[in-house]
């Protein structure tokens, strides 16, 4: 018994500390949304991975979520996860969207810290060290902005973005840097706080710093494409810019009061002058102006009927309290 009893401590000496620093290990969590990025998959895990090797103290996961990809994404994403460890997936019944894709893999996430990034390797899987690094010193969130734009970045996209990026800081309360990216780490205690907002079509970039908690900006020079091409054409950007706006705003609906407000001030102004040139027998010459101002007046009420009805469809998306995505199938149980 005693021989045993000397056993016991000795087994005790050596696994229980070790089962101690494994448990105390911190994870981290990694969320790539991926839209057909067939040619990216296996390479960016490759660059993770061995960014992981040389930071051993952090335990980590990467969450594929597939966002309604039409090319093999998903076949190698299975393929991968077969060969390798550390990965999982989500994948969605058709394209939500990359922000409810990270909405998705938040919901899933088991990390202390849950970095987002493309899957297209214009993020430099390299700069995540950094990220984990002011994560440590306290920052709650850390984000990369775009210190230039650089020849990746094609002149209407930067025309595009300025644009956005002022529009949105006049009329919203919050201010986002120009080139704000969605590379970034989160602590979870605000992806908690994030997913109990519960927003459709959240705009992640506004909502963060909505939450609050303490947070970095860290300049970093995207890079090109690895694979494949960029899936925001022209048309969704707009889509994407509209609703930014609308959700972080009800200032376009006080300003349809404003324009309504001015012009129809005007219009008063024009009565008197419709009245004088009738009595002077100057009156067909008015035809003119009638058609002018019916035309003006027409659209002005189309402009601001457009606004408010931006709102009330919000509105009533929102109320139909549908989910923002639906899974088709994942490895998560
Ligand atoms: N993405 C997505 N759903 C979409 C559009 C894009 O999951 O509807 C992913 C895409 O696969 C990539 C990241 O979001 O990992 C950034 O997309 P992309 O490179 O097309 O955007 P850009 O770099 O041109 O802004
Ligand atoms: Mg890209």
């Amino acid at each position: 018994s005693l021989t045993t009893s000397k056993l016991n401590i000795k087994w005790r000496n050596i696994v229980v500390p070790k089962l101690t620093i494994f448990f105390m290990l911190k994870k981290i969590s990694i969320l790539l949304p991926v839209l057909n990025e067939q040619e990216n998959i296996l390479f960016i895990y490759n660059k993770i991975n061995a960014n992981f090797e040389q930071l051993s103290q952090y335990e980590w996961e990467l969450i594929f979520i597939d966002d309604g990809s039409s090319d093999n994404t998903l076949s190698i994403i299975k393929d991968v996860i077969t060969k390798h460890q550390h990965i999982s997936y989500i994948s969605f019944s058709r394209n939500f969207g990359k922000d409810n894709a990270l909405m998705a893999g938040m919901d899933k996430a088991t990390g202390d810290a849950l970095i987002t990034m493309d899957a297209d390797l214009q993020h430099c899987p390299s700069l995540i060290n950094e990220l984990i690094k002011q994560w440590e010193n306290g920052w709650e969130v850390v984000y990369y902005y775009r210190k230039s734009d650089n020849v990746y970045s094609s002149l209407i996209s930067k025309l595009n973005s300025k644009l956005f990026y002022k529009v949105m800081n006049i009329i919203t309360n919050v201010s986002l840097e120009n080139g704000i990216s969605d590379f970034r780490i989160l602590d979870k205690n605000v992806v908690k706080a994030l997913l109990n907002l519960k927003e459709d079509n959240p705009f992640f970039r506004g909502l963060i710093k909505w939450v609050g908690f303490k947070q970095l900006a860290l300049p970093y020079n995207p890079v090109q494409r690895y694979g494949g091409r960029s899936s925001y054409k022209p048309k969704v950007l707009v889509k994407l810019a509209i609703n930014s706006i609308t959700s972080f705003s009800t200032k376009p609906l006080t300003l349809a009061i404003y324009i309504g407000f001015v012009f129809s001030f005007l219009s008063v102004l024009y009565i008197p002058y419709a009245i004088f040139s009738k009595m002077c027998h100057i009156a067909i010459s008015g035809w003119t102006s009638i058609i002018v101002t019916i035309a003006f007046f027409g659209g002005l009420n189309l402009m601001v009927m457009g606004i408010i009805g931006l709102y009330l469809g919000k509105t009533f998306m929102q109320s139909k309290g549908r989910p923002s995505y639906i899974i088709r199938e994942t490895n998560f149980n």
